[in-house]
């Protein structure tokens, strides 16, 4: 069961545990470089980002901001554009209203707001975002976390009879800065249904431990995610089993993956991730799910490999035309086996499902349709024989869920 908390919407996209578990992502391009941002948001938006953070680090990128932003509604791109700032933010948003009008939302790290002007710095953010009826995400990070209020603590922790571990308390600093600087910020005048709150590590462990204090601790709607998860298959793992663990437990309202792409890398990749961590805990669907089995001794051949990589390809080609014209065909299960010994039992369990025949196998491919043995295919056209097959079945399924004259 998700875990209780308020609804906070940026723009229209609303977020909060009455709502689906929101997928977002954020630019690695230059701000100030228009139309490459603009170009990286629509590529993560046409992966499936529902929210885009940018950097808004400096003058000149709070300037791009107004223009990003137009370029985007211009064309038909309507996804919130989040702004993330550290040190100046109280300056830009300040200096730059145009910025602070057009940002969706403000990302505030409240242990980069100042050290002898914290307090002041972060209230005039969240003035900013009052004026411009904007909700805000106060994240904390564990590699810039309040070093005031963590040398507060360890002190106060020295001095108990039973000192806790420096682990634990850093762990209670991240949630008591999260939660002062939301107190805070209600007491500067936001509403409660305009923040969010985060607190990042890059551990594992250490992420289920804060979250799952944070949690405990309030109704705000929290935002997830490794920080500097990695790269390759480590991000990937890593951010899969923390996220995993906590949304499991009702934990999270909207998720990001922080994967490090290799230099000229494609950043959507993250969104595709955070998609798939979610279609797999069954949260969410997003696209067909292709169930292959690994292979063994029993494919000698590459047919099998090649029909799933085949039709896995062929259903991500469909899925901008499909998704609009067979609404629900997100939730399609297609099953591609090697053999006899799984691959009729696995393709019952799907809506449509191959069983190929493996090494000494006699040369034909049972199809099963909603669990029935419905065809067997045989020769050289087994790969067009079948994808015709799955494309009646999304028509004749899917097509059902069409509202009349779509
Ligand atoms: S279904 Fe057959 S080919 Fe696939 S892994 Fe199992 S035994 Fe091997």
């Amino acid at each position: 069961m998700r875990r209780k908390t308020v609804t906070v919407k940026i723009d229209e996209i609303p977020v909060g545990s009455d709502h689906p578990i929101v997928v977002q992502s954020m630019t690695n391009t230059d701000t100030a470089d228009i139309p490459g941002t603009v170009e990286q948001v629509k590529r993560l938006a046409d992966a499936g980002s529902e929210l885009v953070r940018i950097t808004v680090n400096n003058d000149p990128a709070a300037k791009a901001v107004p223009d990003i932003v137009n370029r985007l509604r211009q064309h038909d791109y309507m996804t919130p554009i989040i702004g993330d700032f550290h040190y100046n933010g109280h300056l830009l948003l300040t200096r730059f209203p145009d910025c602070a009008k057009m940002l969706a939302k403000y990302r505030i790290n409240p242990g980069n707001v100042g050290t002898r002007h914290r307090d002041k710095n972060f209230m005039t953010i969240i003035e900013q975002a009052v004026l411009h009826n904007k909700p805000v995400r106060i994240g904390v990070n564990w590699g810039s976390l309040d070093q005031v209020l963590l040398t507060e603590m360890m002190d106060e922790n020295s001095r108990l009879p039973e000192p806790l571990e420096a682990k634990t308390v850093m762990i209670n600093a991240m949630v008591e800065s999260a939660m002062r600087s939301a107190r805070l910020a209600e007491e500067s005048g936001l509403s409660h249904n305009k923040i969010i709150l985060s607190a990042k590590v890059s551990g594992v462990q250490d992420l289920i431990q804060v979250y799952r204090k944070l949690a405990g601790g309030s109704d705000y709607p929290l935002h997830l995610g490794l920080t500097e998860a990695g790269m390759g298959s480590k991000g990937i793992i890593a951010s899969t089993a923390g996220l995993s663990v906590l949304l499991q437990e009702g934990i999270g309202d909207t998720i990001r993956v922080s994967l490090t792409p290799k230099p000229g890398g494609d950043r959507t990749e993250e969104v595709r991730v955070a998609q798939q961590i979610l279609q797999s805990l069954e949260l969410r669907s997003f696209n067909p799910q292709v169930t292959a089995c690994p292979g063994c001794g029993r494919t000698t051949s590459s047919l099998f490999q090649k029909l799933a990589d085949d039709i896995w390809a062929y259903i991500h080609q469909q899925m901008p035309v499909w998704r609009t014209k067979f609404p629900g065909v997100e939730e399609l299960k297609v099953a591609v086996m090697g053999c006899v010994v799984n691959g009729p039992g696995e393709s019952k369990h799907a809506d449509i499902g191959i069983s190929l025949p493996g090494t000494g196998e006699a040369p034909k491919a049972p199809v099963y349709i909603d669990g029935i043995h419905a065809k067997t295919l045989r020769g050289e056209t087994i790969a067009r024989d079948f994808q015709a097959i799955l494309d009646a079945y999304v028509v004749n399924r899917f097509g059902r869920n069409q509202q009349p004259g779509g």
